[in-house]
């Protein structure tokens, strides 16, 4: 598995979506799942243009709900990360039931933990960085549920290496599954894990029944702990050239968009902030993944430095940005991001409650086509 980085590329992989496939098979680890996220999660494309792509195809909203309901989780946590925007250093209902350690199971680090599913996904994560979504609740229920760490360094460690790292859908995700964003934890037992894997494990520390799960200690495969190091390496700073005549687009690693005011004629800056990478860290091939990206826009210049600096450096520069929960400090035009239900806005206790309003909208979903060059 491998992920193009040509937006014509990319463009053709949206094109290939099928939703009613999708539905039938997305939670099995070769099901016909779409592959989008690290474009959806690097602003590449959208939620909106994706469904925007389904309906010009010819498939109807109702037909492919299913479809339209996992992309509206990505909406819904970029909502909630609107309201809760350190929601990925706090817990957002609750404070994560029974922790016992803020670390990471060694075994999950070195993915040696006896279960197949599990260790083949953190080695799929590692050599791609990709991770079917039951694959990632099957290794945040056994690093929060059964060796009872706080959700902190695991997501951090999952991020980091993820190519869609996206820290809204993370931390949410990982709150849901450890309890501190729903009411019940989430746990996977081996038959589970089995089905959705094609394993065919017995007699693991998970071959056990649900309510054992919930009281076992914590097997000893699990028990030694560490503290991963995850740094960015950021590319040395060089200085760009701005024209103070044209405003500045400043794109960042959450907005990669080459439609994005495409036909105007400006200053094109990739801003990499060393104090974003800090607080949530990613790897090196998530690092050159993202600067491949970037240069499907044409001109784009990278700057390494913070957006304060940039701005003192040239104040006349007119900046434009789009609105993201992690990037409030910036200063000058903001401009909105695509939301597939622009009507469904603020914050909704449960997705549930958010996608029973978006629903209302679905019947006579009739996008404006934002055709892809
Ligand atoms: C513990 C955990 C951590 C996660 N961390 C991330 C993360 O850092 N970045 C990230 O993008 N997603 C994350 N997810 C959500 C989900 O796993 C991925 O979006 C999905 O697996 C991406 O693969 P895909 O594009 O093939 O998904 P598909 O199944 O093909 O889904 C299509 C699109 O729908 C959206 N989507 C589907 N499922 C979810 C979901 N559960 N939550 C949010 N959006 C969804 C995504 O935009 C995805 O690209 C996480 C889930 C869990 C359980």
């Amino acid at each position: 598995m491998s992920f193009e980085t040509a937006y014509s590329d990319i463009v053709k992989n949206i094109q290939r979506v099928n939703p009613i496939a999708y539905a039938n098979s997305r939670n099995y680890i070769d099901g016909a799942v779409t592959y989008l996220s690290p474009y959806i999660s690097r602003g590449v494309t959208s939620t909106k243009q994706v469904l925007q792509a389904m309906v010009a195809a010819g498939h109807k909203p109702r037909q492919m709900e299913k479809f339209v309901q996992e992309l509206a989780w990505r909406d819904y946590f970029q909502r909630v990360a609107q309201v809760h925007t350190r929601l990925f250093c706090t817990d957002i209902k609750q404070p994560k039931p029974q922790v016992a350690h803020e670390a990471l199971p060694m075994a999950m680090l070195k993915a040696n933990t006896g279960i197949q599913g599990i260790d083949t996904a953190i080695a799929q994560l590692y050599q791609t960085g990709y991770m079917h979504n039951h694959c990632r609740m099957y290794v945040a229920s056994l690093a929060c549920n059964i060796t009872r760490s706080h959700w902190h360094t695991p997501s951090r460690w999952m991020y980091y290496h993820l190519l869609d790292a996206d820290f809204a859908s993370n931390a949410c995700s990982w709150q849901w599954v450890a309890g501190a964003f729903s009411h019940k934890k989430y746990y996977a037992d081996q038959q589970n894990i089995n089905r959705y894997c094609h394993t065919a494990q017995s007699g693991t520390f998970l071959d056990v029944p649900y309510a054992r799960l919930e009281t076992m200690p914590i097997p000893e495969t699990l028990a030694e702990t560490t503290l991963p190091t995850l740094n960015t390496v950021l590319p040395p700073a060089q200085p760009i050239t701005i024209n103070p005549a044209k405003k500045t687009l400043v794109y960042n690693s959450y907005n990669l968009d080459p439609l994005w005011r495409a036909e105007e004629d400006v200053n094109r800056v990739l801003l990499l902030e060393p104090s974003h990478f800090q607080q949530l860290p990613i790897s090196q091939p998530s690092l050159d993944f993202i600067l491949q990206l970037a240069k499907n826009i044409p001109s784009i210049q990278v700057w390494v430095g913070e957006f304060a600096d940039l701005r003192q450096l040239y104040p006349c520069a007119g900046f434009i940005f789009k609105e993201h929960p992690l990037f409030n400090h910036y200063q000058g035009q903001r401009d909105e991001r695509d939301w597939m239900f622009t009507q469904v806005q603020g914050y909704y206790p449960s997705f549930f409650s958010y996608w029973k309003k978006c629903e209302r909208y679905l019947a006579d979903y009739n996008p404006q086509l934002t055709l892809f060059v």
